[in-house]
C-alpha cells in the first residue's frame, strides 16, 4: 500500500510503523504505490485515503476534520489591491486547528496497528486534537506539556480526559526537547504506545494527514493551485507536509505547476527565517522573545524539512513582529469576519509585508493557511476587543437609538 525511504542511506520498506531509518536514523519518506484517487463518497480528508497510510479505511477514526472552507478575501483583498487573496479556514476543523487532520490519521493507525495508549508532546493545538481523538477511539493518552501553556488551549485538552504532565524547562531549553523526545520514544516502545508528535521527523505516518489541505485547496480553487502560499512555522511539519501535498498533486497529473511556498515565523522566535537568511541548515535559537503561541519552538524538528521546501518551491522566508500579527488578527475578524488565533494570522502580517517591499505585486493568486480558530488565545481575544467600549442603556433608550439611525 506504502513504502518507506529513508533519505539518507539505501533502507526501504513495504510499510511498517518505523519513524526513523533503523539503519541509520534518517529521515524516512512515506511513498505510495496504489494510484492517488478522490472517494467522493467520503467526506474531509478520508476523500484522499488512498495518499493516507492505512491498510484499511475501516479503522478511520473522525470527529469530521478536513473538508474547511476555501474563502476569498472580500474587503481585505480589495484594501489591500490583492484581488486573489484567499483563506483556508483551518479553524473550522473539530477541534479548531488543522492538527486534527494529523491527529486523525494518528489514532486510526493506533487504532489499526493495536497499540494501547498514545503519548505526545504539545503546547495546545496538537494536544487537544490528539486528546479528542484519543477519546473518540476510547483509547488513554499521556501529554507532556509546557509549564506555561495557554489556559484556554490546557482547558480544553483536560476536558478530554488525558493524563497530563508539564515537564520542567521544557519549551525554554532545546535540550530539555530533545531528550523529552527520546524518553517518549523509549517508553512507547517497551509500553506498546504510540508516540505522536507533530513533526514529520518523528511521527511521518500521522504527519500525511497534514498534506489533505493542499489537496482540497487545489481542488477548491477548481484545478489549480495557488501562485503563493503562506504558512505559519514553528516547527516546521505544516509545511513540508503542505509542500508533499501538491507535488503528489502534480505527480498525479491533477495541476501542472506548483506554488511558491513562504514560511512565516514571529521575529521574536524564528530559527528557520534566520537560517533562510543566512543560507545554512537550521540551528536552536537561545530564547523565544515572542508571545504568539502554537509557533514558540526554539530548536523546530523540521526545520531543515521546511528549508528545502522552501528552496524546491522557489519560496522565501518572513518574520513578522508581534504587534503586526495582532492587527493582522483584529483585521481578519473586523473585515472578513474570521475569527482566528494570533499564530494563523502571522500568515495575513507576512502578506502585507510583502506587498510593502515589492515581493508581491498584487496579481497573484496567494493563499494563507489560517491555522486554528480564535478562541484558542482568549487573552489576545480579549485584546481585540479593548478600545470597543460597551454602553449600559435602559430598555426604553432602545427606540431612540432606532430613531437616530
Ligand atoms: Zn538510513
Amino acid at each position: 500500500m506504502y513504502a518507506l525511504t529513508c533519505e539518507v542511506c539505501d533502507w526501504r520498506a513495504p510499510g511498517g510503523s518505523s519513524s526513523a531509518c533503523p539503519k541509520c536514523g534518517g529521515f524516512v519518506e512515506i511513498s505510495y504505490q496504489r494510484p492517488l484517487t478522490t472517494d467522493t463518497t467520503r467526506p474531509g480528508i478520508w476523500r484522499y485515503a488512498s495518499r493516507l497510510p492505512l491498510q484499511d479505511p475501516a479503522n478511520a477514526v473522525s470527529l469530521g476534520e478536513g473538508g474547511t472552507p476555501l474563502l476569498p478575501a472580500g474587503r481585505l483583498g480589495r484594501a489591500l489591491d490583492l484581488p486573489g487573496l484567499h483563506f483556508k479556514l483551518e479553524g473550522a476543523n473539530p477541534t479548531g486547528s488543522y492538527k486534527d487532520r494529523i491527529a486523525a490519521v494518528g489514532i486510526s493507525r493506533l487504532r489499526e496497528t493495536g497499540k494501547a495508549a498514545w503519548a505526545a508532546t504539545s503546547s495546545g493545538n496538537a494536544g487537544a486534537a490528539i486528546a479528542a481523538y484519543g477519546a473518540r477511539a476510547g483509547v488513554p493518552g499521556h501529554l507532556f506539556t509546557l509549564e506555561r501553556a495557554a489556559p484556554a488551549k490546557l482547558a480544553q485538552i483536560l476536558a478530554y480526559g488525558p493524563t497530563v504532565r508539564a515537564v520542567a524547562r521544557l519549551g525554554y531549553d532545546p535540550a530539555v526537547e530533545q531528550t523529552t523526545w527520546r524518553n517518549l520514544r523509549a517508553i512507547c516502545d517497551s509500553n506498546n504506545w504510540s508516540m505522536l508528535v507533530t513533526a514529520r521527523t518523528l511521527s511521518p505516518h500521522a504527519m500525511e494527514g497534514a498534506k489533505t489541505i493542499s489537496y482540497e485547496v487545489c481542488e477548491q480553487l477548481g484545478g489549480r493551485p495557488p501562485d503563493v502560499v503562506y504558512i505559519p512555522v514553528g516547527g516546521g511539519g505544516l509545511l513540508s507536509a503542505s509542500w508533499k501535498g501538491f507535488i503528489e498533486w502534480r505527480a498525479a497529473g491533477l495541476i501542472d505547476r506548483l506554488p511558491h511556498m513562504v514560511a512565516v515565523q514571529a521575529q521574536g522566535c524564528d530559527p528557520i527565517v534566520q537560517a533562510w537568511a543566512a543560507g545554512r541548515p537550521v540551528a536552536p535559537i537561545a530564547g523565544c522573545e515572542s508571545a504568539i503561541s502554537g509557533i514558540q519552538l526554539t530548536a523546530p524538528p523540521d526545520g531543515d524539512l521546511a528549508l528545502r521546501a522552501l528552496r524546491e518551491s522557489g519560496g522565501w522566508a518572513v518574520a513578522v513582529p508581534d504587534e503586526a500579527t495582532y492587527s493582522a488578527q483584529a483585521e481578519l475578524a473586523a473585515a472578513e469576519g474570521i475569527f482566528a488565533e494570533p499564530a494563523a494570522a502571522t500568515a495575513l502580517a507576512a502578506v502585507r509585508a510583502d506587498l510593502a517591499s515589492g515581493r508581491l505585486r498584487g496579481d497573484e493568486t496567494v493563499a494563507c493557511w489560517l491555522t486554528g480558530v480564535g478562541f484558542k488565545d482568549m487573552v489576545a481575544a480579549q485584546r481585540m476587543a479593548e478600545g470597543h467600549a460597551v454602553e449600559r442603556i435602559q430598555v426604553e433608550q432602545i427606540l431612540a437609538l432606532a430613531a437616530s439611525g
